[in-house]
């Protein structure tokens, strides 16, 4: 009887493995067309200046058009890439979009836009990224400074050998470089302090849950103020909420990204966001 259910079980296992198997190949497949169909679409969503209140940049989001399963988030896709090998070469796509897009907002509104793209590990050790982003830049006349790269505290950690040569040769390009979703890995304080980093972006987790949680906000304020400590710029993301954006002036908290301030959206819809902001001044 036992021995029967045991069985049972293990069919009922395998079935989902299988489907779980199947459904990720049929992913890869359609990864593998989605570049050449031109299915991935950039959102951008806004960043403001805490203080002033003006724009500070942007931040570039993939977006997949999936032709039967709509509009999806990165979420749902991204990890299928790395492990398939297929983020390099979405990543350049991502990058080769976010640099024209920048350089067209340079043309139109006669200013730069800081943008940030996020790199995904792979992408971030691969060896010919200097080279690649130099080269993206340089066509389309923008200064390495505009572009800013994002890198998750843990991938960051991941690797302590030649993240230093890769963040320096970075630097020595000249673009920025940002620790994204801090505060809820690994790094310890004296191994940060190392890195050659511009920028710390204080993980949305602490405000998405910190609406009444008080201990989130003594968490988020002593972030920031080990930011400038450190001589960091501090992004908040995830900003939801006024009592938030309070806290962030208070704090003296340098830029901040939410859906308060605007959601990820599509760059003619980021052109009108800001006419509409600067007809207002
Ligand atoms: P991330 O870099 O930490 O990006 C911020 C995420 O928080 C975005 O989710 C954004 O839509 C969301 N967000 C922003 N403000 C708020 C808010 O006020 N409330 C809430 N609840 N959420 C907010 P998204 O676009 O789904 O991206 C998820 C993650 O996917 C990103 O997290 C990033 O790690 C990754 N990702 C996005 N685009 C790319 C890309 O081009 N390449 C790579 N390698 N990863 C990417
Ligand atoms: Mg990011
Ligand atoms: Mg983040
Ligand atoms: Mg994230």
């Amino acid at each position: 009887q036992a021995k029967n259910e045991g069985k049972g079980n293990f069919r009922f296992f395998t079935e989902e493995m299988n489907a779980r198997m199947t459904e990720r190949l049929v992913m890869e497949t359609e990864l593998r067309n989605a570049i050449d169909q031109e299915e991935f679409q950039l959102f951008y969503q806004p960043q403001i200046d805490v203080l002033s209140g003006n724009i500070a940049g942007v931040e570039a989001l993939i977006r997949w058009n999936h032709p039967k399963r709509g509009l999806l988030t990165p979420d749902s896709f991204i990890e299928v890439a790395e492990d398939c090998g297929l983020i390099t070469a979405i990543g350049d796509w991502v990058l080769q979009e976010a640099i024209s897009i920048s350089a067209q907002w340079q043309k139109r509104f006669g200013t730069p836009l800081m943008m940030s793209v996020n790199l995904s590990p792979k992408q971030f050790n691969d060896d010919t990224l200097v080279a690649k982003l130099r080269r993206l830049l340089h066509a389309v006349g923008l200064a390495p400074s505009t572009l800013m790269l994002e890198i998750t505290e843990n991938d960051l950690i991941a690797d302590h050998q030649s993240t230093h040569l890769i963040l320096n040769a970075l630097k020595t390009l000249g673009v920025k470089i940002a620790i994204d979703d801090f505060g809820t890995g690994y790094s310890s304080l004296a191994y940060l302090r190392t890195l050659p980093v511009d920028t710390l972006k204080i993980d949305k987790e602490f405000f998405v849950r910190s609406r009444s949680d008080d201990t989130d906000s003594h968490i988020i304020s002593a972030i920031i103020d080990l930011a400038h400590a450190l001589k960091l710029e501090v992004i908040a993301e995830g900003i939801e909420t006024y009592t938030q954006m309070e806290l962030l002036k208070m704090k003296k908290c340098d830029i901040a990204q939410g859906f308060l301030i605007g959601k990820p959206m599509a760059f003619d819809t980021l052109q009108r966001w800001y006419d509409s902001k600067i007809s207002v001044r």
